[in-house]
């Protein structure tokens, strides 16, 4: 029922109803926005660890066929030394003598690059196994976040729909003349419906209120911050 007059503690009550619903509203809208980017977190470290293994199934490859080369070589330097045995002139033994060492020359190079390579491999295996334990993580921190917010889901839209209805009662409870002007307001703006006036200023924007509105909402009178349109109260103390 409307009363006519219009109280303060009356209005510090329906600020802090908004506020609360305000804050309620909130970690509804978060609770999705949080997992969203848990999502893509964890599309994230998918897309890492597949570029990881993808990155040492090349090394491997690469390293299976620098071996494969040094392999080829040996033997070659093998088939170069039956030749060498056989040789019917000396210019051929010396050129059958070059080719060898040569070879030799390019498998210890190579011998080198495998070595490199080996290591490199360790290196990626290390990172991939990383990747993985990245990957894990974020699913977990998922999941937990998940249960999280839904498990909050139930009693949060409880408090909402409670709230709502105290705010409803405490609205319906303001002077009639104040109503829908008030009523207004509060649909369009929530909480910044309203704001507190400390130390002659409104609270909601700053500004410094006129001597003529301080004495009228000290006869409990509706005001208005005329700066920003929010409807004005004193502090109940
Ligand atoms: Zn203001």
């Amino acid at each position: 029922m409307p009363t006519d007059k219009l109280t303060s503690a009356a209005l510090v009550k329906l600020h802090r109803i908004h506020r609360q619903l305000g804050d309620l509203r909130g970690r509804r809208e978060r609770g999705p926005k949080q997992i969203a980017v848990g999502q893509t977190n964890v599309a994230k470290k998918e897309e890492e660890l597949k570029a990881a293994k993808e990155t040492l199934t090349r090394a491997k490859v690469k390293c299976d066929d620098l071996q494969l080369q040094l392999r080829q070589r040996e033997s070659r330097i093998e088939d170069l030394k039956l030749k060498l045995n056989a040789a019917n002139s000396n210019k051929e033994y010396q050129a059958i003598k070059e080719q060898i060492a040569a070879d030799k020359q390019a498998n210890s190079v190579l011998t080198d690059e495998i070595f490199e390579m080996l290591e490199r491999i360790e290196d990626l295996e290390t990172k991939v196994k990383e990747a993985d334990a990245a990957l894990t993580r974020s699913r977990d921190d998922l999941k937990s976040l998940t249960q999280k917010v839904e498990g909050e889901r139930a009693s949060l839209e409880a408090d909402i729909q409670r709230l709502a209805g105290e705010l409803h009662t405490a609205e319906d409870e303001l002077p009639g003349a104040l109503q829908a002007e008030y009523k207004r307001l509060s649909v369009s703006r929530g909480e910044d419906a309203l704001a507190s006036v400390e130390n002659d200023v409104c609270t909601g924007c700053y500004t410094a209120i006129t001597v003529q509105m301080k004495s009228e909402l000290k006869m409990a009178r509706p005001v208005f911050c005329k700066s920003c349109g929010r409807l004005l109260y004193l502090p109940e103390d």
